[in-house]
Protein backbone atom coordinates (compact mmCIF):
# COMPACT_ATOMS: atom_id res chain seq x y z
CA UNK A 1 0.00 0.00 0.00
CA UNK A 2 1.76 3.75 -0.98
CA UNK A 3 0.45 6.83 0.32
CA UNK A 4 -1.22 9.66 -1.62
CA UNK A 5 1.47 10.88 -2.20
CA UNK A 6 3.61 8.21 -3.45
CA UNK A 7 0.61 7.51 -5.57
CA UNK A 8 0.42 10.65 -7.10
CA UNK A 9 4.17 11.10 -8.23
CA UNK A 10 4.38 7.90 -9.49
CA UNK A 11 0.84 8.88 -11.27
CA UNK A 12 2.11 12.34 -12.51
CA UNK A 13 5.81 10.78 -13.47
CA UNK A 14 3.67 9.14 -16.22
CA UNK A 15 1.63 12.34 -17.63
CA UNK A 16 3.17 14.67 -20.09
CA UNK A 17 1.98 17.82 -20.76
CA UNK A 18 0.17 17.86 -24.45
CA UNK A 19 0.83 19.82 -27.46
CA UNK A 20 -0.27 23.11 -28.54
CA UNK A 21 -3.11 24.16 -30.87
CA UNK A 22 -4.24 27.18 -32.48
CA UNK A 23 -7.70 28.32 -31.58
CA UNK A 24 -9.96 31.56 -31.30
CA UNK A 25 -9.10 33.18 -28.16
CA UNK A 26 -12.98 32.60 -27.14
CA UNK A 27 -12.53 29.00 -26.68
CA UNK A 28 -9.69 28.89 -24.86
CA UNK A 29 -10.99 29.95 -21.59
CA UNK A 30 -9.10 28.03 -18.50
CA UNK A 31 -6.36 26.76 -21.02
CA UNK A 32 -2.37 27.40 -20.78
CA UNK A 33 -0.68 29.90 -23.21
CA UNK A 34 1.51 28.09 -25.36
CA UNK A 35 3.12 31.49 -26.66
CA UNK A 36 4.17 34.43 -25.26
CA UNK A 37 2.08 37.76 -25.91
CA UNK A 38 4.15 40.61 -27.30
CA UNK A 39 2.08 43.53 -28.74
CA UNK A 40 2.83 45.30 -31.65
CA UNK A 41 0.62 48.55 -30.94
CA UNK A 42 0.71 50.82 -27.87
CA UNK A 43 -2.40 51.06 -25.67
CA UNK A 44 -3.88 53.41 -25.98
CA UNK A 45 -2.69 54.54 -29.58
CA UNK A 46 -2.73 57.38 -28.79
CA UNK A 47 -2.43 60.42 -26.21
CA UNK A 48 -6.45 60.89 -25.32
CA UNK A 49 -8.94 62.38 -23.05
CA UNK A 50 -10.03 60.22 -19.95
CA UNK A 51 -12.91 62.72 -19.48
CA UNK A 52 -15.87 64.63 -21.93
CA UNK A 53 -14.81 68.69 -21.79
CA UNK A 54 -12.09 70.62 -23.17
CA UNK A 55 -9.08 70.24 -24.22
CA UNK A 56 -6.29 73.22 -23.18
CA UNK A 57 -3.28 74.44 -22.39
CA UNK A 58 -2.50 73.66 -19.02
CA UNK A 59 -0.69 76.86 -18.99
CA UNK A 60 -4.04 78.81 -20.07
CA UNK A 61 -6.09 77.55 -16.82
CA UNK A 62 -3.20 79.01 -14.68
CA UNK A 63 -4.56 80.74 -11.33
CA UNK A 64 -8.06 80.62 -12.93
CA UNK A 65 -11.36 79.97 -10.24
CA UNK A 66 -15.06 80.10 -10.29
CA UNK A 67 -14.90 83.90 -9.06
CA UNK A 68 -12.23 84.93 -12.00
CA UNK A 69 -12.63 82.12 -14.86
CA UNK A 70 -10.41 82.39 -17.84
CA UNK A 71 -12.55 82.59 -21.20
CA UNK A 72 -10.65 80.96 -23.95
CA UNK A 73 -12.37 80.50 -27.91
CA UNK A 74 -13.84 77.02 -29.01
CA UNK A 75 -12.00 76.21 -32.36
CA UNK A 76 -13.36 72.73 -32.65
CA UNK A 77 -14.83 69.56 -31.34
CA UNK A 78 -13.17 65.97 -31.42
CA UNK A 79 -15.60 62.91 -30.51
CA UNK A 80 -14.06 59.48 -29.71
CA UNK A 81 -13.05 57.41 -32.86
CA UNK A 82 -12.39 60.44 -35.01
CA UNK A 83 -9.41 62.33 -35.44
CA UNK A 84 -8.97 66.34 -34.19
CA UNK A 85 -8.95 68.94 -36.94
CA UNK A 86 -7.12 71.66 -36.23
CA UNK A 87 -4.64 72.46 -32.92
CA UNK A 88 -4.98 73.84 -29.58
CA UNK A 89 -3.55 77.58 -29.77
CA UNK A 90 -2.12 79.64 -26.41
CA UNK A 91 -6.18 81.08 -25.34
CA UNK A 92 -8.57 78.59 -27.43
CA UNK A 93 -9.68 75.13 -26.37
CA UNK A 94 -10.73 71.99 -28.28
CA UNK A 95 -14.50 70.54 -27.01
CA UNK A 96 -13.48 66.63 -26.72
CA UNK A 97 -15.50 63.48 -25.87
CA UNK A 98 -13.86 61.19 -23.38
CA UNK A 99 -11.80 58.43 -25.77
CA UNK A 100 -10.64 61.31 -28.40
CA UNK A 101 -7.27 61.60 -29.34
CA UNK A 102 -6.10 64.60 -27.52
CA UNK A 103 -5.14 67.88 -30.39
CA UNK A 104 -2.04 68.92 -31.04
CA UNK A 105 -1.07 71.59 -28.97
CA UNK A 106 -3.21 70.67 -26.41
CA UNK A 107 -2.08 69.11 -23.00
CA UNK A 108 -4.56 68.71 -20.42
CA UNK A 109 -8.68 68.43 -20.29
CA UNK A 110 -10.66 69.94 -18.07
CA UNK A 111 -13.73 68.62 -17.99
CA UNK A 112 -17.19 70.31 -18.09
CA UNK A 113 -18.18 70.78 -14.53
CA UNK A 114 -14.81 72.65 -14.41
CA UNK A 115 -16.50 74.90 -17.20
CA UNK A 116 -19.39 77.35 -17.51
CA UNK A 117 -20.54 75.23 -20.17
CA UNK A 118 -24.12 74.12 -18.81
CA UNK A 119 -24.86 77.82 -17.64
CA UNK A 120 -24.07 79.50 -20.62
CA UNK A 121 -26.40 76.94 -22.67
CA UNK A 122 -29.41 77.54 -20.08
CA UNK A 123 -28.59 81.42 -20.69
CA UNK A 124 -28.58 80.86 -24.32
CA UNK A 125 -24.81 82.66 -24.27
CA UNK A 126 -22.31 82.42 -27.02
CA UNK A 127 -21.07 78.15 -27.00
CA UNK A 128 -17.77 79.68 -29.51
CA UNK A 129 -16.04 80.48 -26.04
CA UNK A 130 -15.81 78.54 -23.04
CA UNK A 131 -15.18 79.64 -19.51
CA UNK A 132 -12.78 77.92 -17.36
CA UNK A 133 -13.53 78.06 -13.66
CA UNK A 134 -10.84 75.20 -12.12
CA UNK A 135 -6.77 75.06 -12.73
CA UNK A 136 -5.91 71.98 -14.31
CA UNK A 137 -1.61 70.66 -13.79
CA UNK A 138 -0.33 69.21 -17.38
CA UNK A 139 -1.33 65.86 -17.80
CA UNK A 140 -4.69 66.43 -16.09
CA UNK A 141 -7.19 63.86 -17.28
CA UNK A 142 -4.72 62.72 -20.21
CA UNK A 143 -4.41 59.02 -21.05
CA UNK A 144 -0.68 58.78 -22.84
CA UNK A 145 -0.18 56.26 -25.54
CA UNK A 146 1.43 53.15 -24.42
CA UNK A 147 0.71 53.79 -21.29
CA UNK A 148 -1.64 50.39 -20.74
CA UNK A 149 0.88 48.57 -23.02
CA UNK A 150 3.72 49.73 -25.02
CA UNK A 151 4.37 48.52 -28.61
CA UNK A 152 7.03 45.53 -28.89
CA UNK A 153 6.53 45.00 -24.35
CA UNK A 154 5.66 41.58 -23.46
CA UNK A 155 1.76 41.20 -22.42
CA UNK A 156 1.52 37.85 -21.26
CA UNK A 157 3.95 35.22 -20.64
CA UNK A 158 3.94 31.32 -22.04
CA UNK A 159 2.30 29.49 -19.36
CA UNK A 160 0.00 31.73 -18.32
CA UNK A 161 -3.82 30.52 -17.47
CA UNK A 162 -6.03 32.14 -19.60
CA UNK A 163 -8.81 34.23 -17.58
CA UNK A 164 -11.64 36.45 -18.96
CA UNK A 165 -9.10 39.46 -17.98
CA UNK A 166 -6.19 37.75 -20.15
CA UNK A 167 -8.60 37.04 -23.06
CA UNK A 168 -9.76 41.04 -23.46
CA UNK A 169 -5.99 42.11 -23.45
CA UNK A 170 -5.25 39.65 -26.14
CA UNK A 171 -8.39 40.83 -27.96
CA UNK A 172 -7.16 44.45 -27.32
CA UNK A 173 -4.05 43.64 -29.03
CA UNK A 174 -6.26 42.50 -32.53
CA UNK A 175 -5.44 38.87 -31.96
CA UNK A 176 -8.34 36.45 -33.01
CA UNK A 177 -5.87 33.18 -32.24
CA UNK A 178 -3.77 32.09 -29.70
CA UNK A 179 -1.68 29.15 -29.32
CA UNK A 180 -2.76 27.32 -26.22
CA UNK A 181 -2.33 23.91 -24.83
CA UNK A 182 -4.62 22.00 -26.03
CA UNK A 183 -7.43 20.40 -23.52
CA UNK A 184 -7.47 16.26 -22.69
CA UNK A 185 -9.33 13.56 -24.13
CA UNK A 186 -10.77 11.34 -21.42
CA UNK A 187 -12.32 8.00 -22.39
CA UNK A 188 -14.72 6.45 -19.19
CA UNK A 189 -15.57 3.07 -18.52
CA UNK A 190 -17.87 2.32 -16.12
CA UNK A 191 -17.44 -1.47 -15.31
CA UNK A 192 -20.04 -4.42 -13.81
CA UNK A 193 -22.48 -6.45 -14.76
CA UNK A 194 -24.98 -4.83 -12.52
CA UNK A 195 -25.04 -1.73 -14.48
CA UNK A 196 -27.71 -0.16 -16.33
CA UNK A 197 -27.48 2.36 -19.26
CA UNK A 198 -29.66 5.50 -17.57
CA UNK A 199 -32.02 5.78 -20.18
CA UNK A 200 -33.08 1.72 -19.83
CA UNK A 201 -35.54 0.72 -17.59
CA UNK A 202 -34.22 -0.74 -14.46
CA UNK A 203 -34.06 -4.35 -13.93
CA UNK A 204 -34.25 -5.59 -10.54
CA UNK A 205 -31.31 -6.32 -8.97
CA UNK A 206 -29.73 -3.64 -11.57
CA UNK A 207 -28.55 -0.32 -10.54
CA UNK A 208 -27.77 2.81 -12.92
CA UNK A 209 -24.66 3.75 -14.06
CA UNK A 210 -23.77 6.82 -12.06
CA UNK A 211 -20.08 7.42 -11.97
CA UNK A 212 -19.75 7.59 -15.66
CA UNK A 213 -21.75 10.92 -15.22
CA UNK A 214 -19.79 12.28 -12.28
CA UNK A 215 -16.61 11.27 -14.31
CA UNK A 216 -17.19 12.93 -17.22
CA UNK A 217 -19.01 15.84 -15.69
CA UNK A 218 -15.82 16.35 -13.14
CA UNK A 219 -13.44 15.88 -16.87
CA UNK A 220 -15.07 18.83 -18.32
CA UNK A 221 -14.84 20.85 -15.04
CA UNK A 222 -11.33 20.74 -15.05
CA UNK A 223 -11.30 21.47 -18.41
CA UNK A 224 -10.68 18.38 -20.17
CA UNK A 225 -12.91 16.77 -22.89
CA UNK A 226 -15.01 13.40 -21.97
CA UNK A 227 -15.17 10.48 -24.70
CA UNK A 228 -18.13 8.19 -23.24
CA UNK A 229 -17.21 4.48 -23.50
CA UNK A 230 -20.35 3.50 -21.91
CA UNK A 231 -20.69 0.18 -19.52
CA UNK A 232 -18.18 -3.18 -20.01
CA UNK A 233 -19.35 -5.96 -18.28
CA UNK A 234 -17.52 -8.01 -16.35
CA UNK A 235 -15.88 -10.30 -19.48
CA UNK A 236 -12.02 -10.20 -19.78
CA UNK A 237 -13.49 -9.92 -23.91
CA UNK A 238 -16.04 -7.52 -22.96
CA UNK A 239 -13.77 -5.20 -21.07
CA UNK A 240 -10.79 -5.26 -24.08
CA UNK A 241 -13.12 -4.13 -26.63
CA UNK A 242 -14.74 -1.27 -24.70
CA UNK A 243 -10.92 -0.59 -23.87
CA UNK A 244 -9.65 -0.44 -27.70
CA UNK A 245 -12.49 2.39 -27.90
CA UNK A 246 -10.52 4.24 -25.73
CA UNK A 247 -6.81 3.85 -26.74
CA UNK A 248 -7.37 7.13 -29.05
CA UNK A 249 -7.71 9.34 -26.21
CA UNK A 250 -5.25 10.59 -23.95
CA UNK A 251 -5.98 9.06 -20.42
CA UNK A 252 -8.71 6.12 -19.60
CA UNK A 253 -10.56 6.27 -16.78
CA UNK A 254 -12.04 3.32 -15.78
CA UNK A 255 -14.31 2.69 -12.11
CA UNK A 256 -14.88 -0.60 -10.74
CA UNK A 257 -13.29 -4.06 -10.86
CA UNK A 258 -10.30 -3.38 -8.87
CA UNK A 259 -11.06 -4.49 -5.60
CA UNK A 260 -9.94 -7.80 -3.95
CA UNK A 261 -13.49 -8.94 -3.99
CA UNK A 262 -14.27 -8.35 -7.48
CA UNK A 263 -13.73 -10.90 -10.33
CA UNK A 264 -10.57 -8.68 -11.06
CA UNK A 265 -11.36 -8.44 -14.61
CA UNK A 266 -10.47 -5.06 -14.82
CA UNK A 267 -6.74 -5.96 -13.60
CA UNK A 268 -6.55 -9.24 -15.64
CA UNK A 269 -7.13 -7.26 -18.65
CA UNK A 270 -5.12 -4.29 -17.85
CA UNK A 271 -2.18 -7.15 -17.29
CA UNK A 272 -3.05 -8.13 -20.66
CA UNK A 273 -2.86 -5.03 -22.16
CA UNK A 274 -0.52 -2.83 -19.80
CA UNK A 275 1.07 -2.98 -16.95
CA UNK A 276 -0.39 -2.22 -13.43
CA UNK A 277 2.18 0.06 -11.79
CA UNK A 278 0.57 1.16 -8.71
CA UNK A 279 -3.09 -0.91 -6.61
CA UNK A 280 -3.75 0.46 -3.32
CA UNK A 281 -3.33 3.54 -1.95
CA UNK A 282 -3.49 4.33 1.67
CA UNK A 283 -6.70 6.65 1.65
CA UNK A 284 -10.48 5.83 3.06
CA UNK A 285 -12.61 6.41 0.74
CA UNK A 286 -10.64 4.48 -2.21
CA UNK A 287 -8.75 1.86 -1.03
CA UNK A 288 -8.59 0.15 -4.03
CA UNK A 289 -7.01 1.79 -7.28
CA UNK A 290 -4.96 1.09 -10.17
CA UNK A 291 -2.90 2.93 -12.17
CA UNK A 292 -0.78 2.06 -15.77
CA UNK A 293 0.31 2.52 -18.83
CA UNK A 294 -1.98 0.67 -21.29
CA UNK A 295 -2.27 0.28 -24.89
CA UNK A 296 -1.24 -1.87 -27.89
CA UNK A 297 2.15 -1.90 -29.90
CA UNK A 298 4.36 1.56 -28.97
CA UNK A 299 1.18 4.24 -28.17
CA UNK A 300 0.53 4.21 -24.93
CA UNK A 301 -2.29 5.83 -22.71
CA UNK A 302 -2.29 6.15 -18.89
CA UNK A 303 -5.25 4.13 -16.93
CA UNK A 304 -6.62 5.52 -13.83
CA UNK A 305 -8.74 2.58 -12.13
CA UNK A 306 -11.16 4.42 -9.76
CA UNK A 307 -12.88 2.56 -7.46
CA UNK A 308 -16.89 1.25 -8.36
CA UNK A 309 -18.36 3.11 -5.27
CA UNK A 310 -19.57 6.28 -6.06
CA UNK A 311 -17.75 8.15 -3.27
CA UNK A 312 -14.92 6.37 -3.44
CA UNK A 313 -14.76 7.08 -7.42
CA UNK A 314 -15.33 10.87 -6.47
CA UNK A 315 -12.43 11.73 -4.04
CA UNK A 316 -9.87 9.17 -5.82
CA UNK A 317 -10.42 11.27 -8.89
CA UNK A 318 -9.57 14.35 -7.35
CA UNK A 319 -6.71 13.21 -5.26
CA UNK A 320 -5.05 11.48 -8.76
CA UNK A 321 -6.84 12.60 -11.58
CA UNK A 322 -7.87 15.87 -11.75
CA UNK A 323 -4.08 16.74 -11.10
CA UNK A 324 -3.21 14.24 -14.11
CA UNK A 325 -5.32 16.59 -16.48
CA UNK A 326 -4.36 20.30 -15.23
CA UNK A 327 -0.53 18.43 -16.13
CA UNK A 328 -1.87 17.28 -19.36
CA UNK A 329 -3.44 21.00 -19.96
CA UNK A 330 0.54 22.41 -19.22
CA UNK A 331 -0.83 23.39 -15.89
CA UNK A 332 1.92 23.94 -12.96
CA UNK A 333 -0.17 24.75 -9.82
CA UNK A 334 -1.92 21.41 -9.23
CA UNK A 335 -2.89 21.71 -5.59
CA UNK A 336 -6.47 21.91 -4.68
CA UNK A 337 -7.15 24.62 -3.35
CA UNK A 338 -7.67 24.48 0.78
CA UNK A 339 -8.41 26.34 3.70
CA UNK A 340 -8.18 25.60 7.68
CA UNK A 341 -11.45 25.19 9.36
CA UNK A 342 -12.81 24.75 12.80
CA UNK A 343 -14.15 21.37 12.90
CA UNK A 344 -17.40 21.06 14.77
CA UNK A 345 -18.12 17.74 15.02
CA UNK A 346 -15.86 14.55 16.05
CA UNK A 347 -14.20 12.11 13.63
CA UNK A 348 -13.12 8.80 14.18
CA UNK A 349 -9.99 7.78 11.86
CA UNK A 350 -9.43 4.05 12.94
CA UNK A 351 -7.84 2.31 10.21
CA UNK A 352 -4.65 4.27 9.60
CA UNK A 353 -5.17 5.60 6.64
CA UNK A 354 -6.00 9.16 5.27
CA UNK A 355 -9.51 10.07 5.38
CA UNK A 356 -11.46 12.34 3.00
CA UNK A 357 -14.32 13.10 5.74
CA UNK A 358 -17.39 14.77 3.69
CA UNK A 359 -17.88 18.71 5.13
CA UNK A 360 -19.95 21.21 5.04
CA UNK A 361 -17.97 24.46 5.34
CA UNK A 362 -19.23 27.52 6.36
CA UNK A 363 -17.59 31.37 7.00
CA UNK A 364 -18.45 33.12 10.39
CA UNK A 365 -17.04 35.99 11.96
CA UNK A 366 -14.44 36.03 9.38
CA UNK A 367 -13.33 31.44 10.51
CA UNK A 368 -14.58 28.41 8.41
CA UNK A 369 -16.12 25.76 10.30
CA UNK A 370 -16.90 22.49 9.03
CA UNK A 371 -19.40 19.75 9.90
CA UNK A 372 -19.85 16.69 8.40
CA UNK A 373 -22.68 15.83 5.67
CA UNK A 374 -24.01 13.14 7.69
CA UNK A 375 -23.42 9.39 6.73
CA UNK A 376 -20.08 8.75 5.32
CA UNK A 377 -20.11 5.40 3.41
CA UNK A 378 -18.48 5.47 0.13
CA UNK A 379 -22.06 4.50 -1.79
CA UNK A 380 -23.76 7.27 -0.32
CA UNK A 381 -23.41 9.69 -3.25
CA UNK A 382 -25.68 12.36 -1.31
CA UNK A 383 -23.03 12.45 1.21
CA UNK A 384 -20.58 14.36 -1.41
CA UNK A 385 -23.75 16.46 -2.68
CA UNK A 386 -24.17 18.14 0.45
CA UNK A 387 -20.21 18.39 0.91
CA UNK A 388 -19.02 21.63 -0.38
CA UNK A 389 -15.15 19.59 0.87
CA UNK A 390 -13.14 17.01 2.05
CA UNK A 391 -11.64 17.20 5.26
CA UNK A 392 -8.10 16.05 5.14
CA UNK A 393 -8.01 13.71 8.21
CA UNK A 394 -4.37 12.52 8.75
CA UNK A 395 -3.04 8.75 8.82
CA UNK A 396 -1.79 8.96 11.84
CA UNK A 397 -4.66 10.92 13.51
CA UNK A 398 -7.08 8.66 15.11
CA UNK A 399 -9.72 11.37 15.95
CA UNK A 400 -10.87 14.79 15.47
CA UNK A 401 -12.56 16.32 18.40
CA UNK A 402 -14.86 19.33 17.83
CA UNK A 403 -12.59 22.74 18.18
CA UNK A 404 -10.04 20.84 15.80
CA UNK A 405 -8.52 22.67 13.43
CA UNK A 406 -8.44 20.50 9.87
CA UNK A 407 -7.51 21.02 6.67
CA UNK A 408 -10.03 21.59 3.88
CA UNK A 409 -9.80 20.58 0.21
CA UNK A 410 -12.63 23.13 -1.04
CA UNK A 411 -14.46 20.93 -3.88
CA UNK A 412 -15.58 23.70 -6.15
CA UNK A 413 -13.36 26.76 -5.65
CA UNK A 414 -12.64 28.54 -8.55
CA UNK A 415 -12.04 25.63 -11.11
CA UNK A 416 -15.07 26.74 -13.91
CA UNK A 417 -13.50 26.54 -17.21
CA UNK A 418 -16.24 27.24 -19.72
P1 LIG B 1 -16.59 -2.59 -7.64
O1 LIG B 1 -15.43 -1.66 -7.35
O2 LIG B 1 -16.68 -2.93 -9.08
O3 LIG B 1 -16.59 -3.77 -6.77
O4 LIG B 1 -17.90 -1.75 -7.32
C1 LIG B 1 -18.27 -1.48 -6.01
C2 LIG B 1 -19.69 -1.00 -5.95
O5 LIG B 1 -19.76 0.28 -6.54
C3 LIG B 1 -20.70 -1.83 -6.75
O6 LIG B 1 -21.26 -2.81 -5.99
C4 LIG B 1 -21.75 -0.82 -7.11
O7 LIG B 1 -22.70 -0.71 -6.09
C5 LIG B 1 -20.99 0.47 -7.20
N1 LIG B 1 -20.73 0.86 -8.58
C6 LIG B 1 -19.78 0.32 -9.40
N2 LIG B 1 -19.80 0.91 -10.58
C7 LIG B 1 -20.76 1.86 -10.51
C8 LIG B 1 -21.25 2.84 -11.44
N3 LIG B 1 -20.73 2.96 -12.67
N4 LIG B 1 -22.25 3.66 -11.05
C9 LIG B 1 -22.76 3.55 -9.80
N5 LIG B 1 -22.33 2.67 -8.89
C10 LIG B 1 -21.35 1.84 -9.24
MG1 LIG C 1 -17.69 -4.22 -10.31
Amino acid sequence: MVSVEEALQKILSCIEVLEPETKPILDCSGQVLAEDIRSTIDIPPLDNSAMDGYAVKADDTHGVSEASPKILSVTGKVAAGSMPRGKVKRGSAIRIMTGAPLPQGADAVVPFEDTDEVARKASHRDLSQIGILREVPEGMNVRRKGEDIAKGSLVLKKGTVLRPSKIGVIASLGRPTVAVIRRPIVSILATGDELTDIDQPLPAGKIYNSNTYTIAAEVRQYGGIAKILGIGRDSVRSLEQKIDEGLDSDMLITSGGVSKGDYDVVKDVLAKCGEITLQTVCMKPGKPSAFGMIGKGSRKIPHLGLPGNPVSSMVTFEQFARPAILKMMGKSNLAKPSIRAIMEDDIVNTDMRRLFARVTVAKRNGKYYARVTGPQGSGILTSMVKANGLAVIPESTKRVKSGDIVEVQMLDWGEEVY
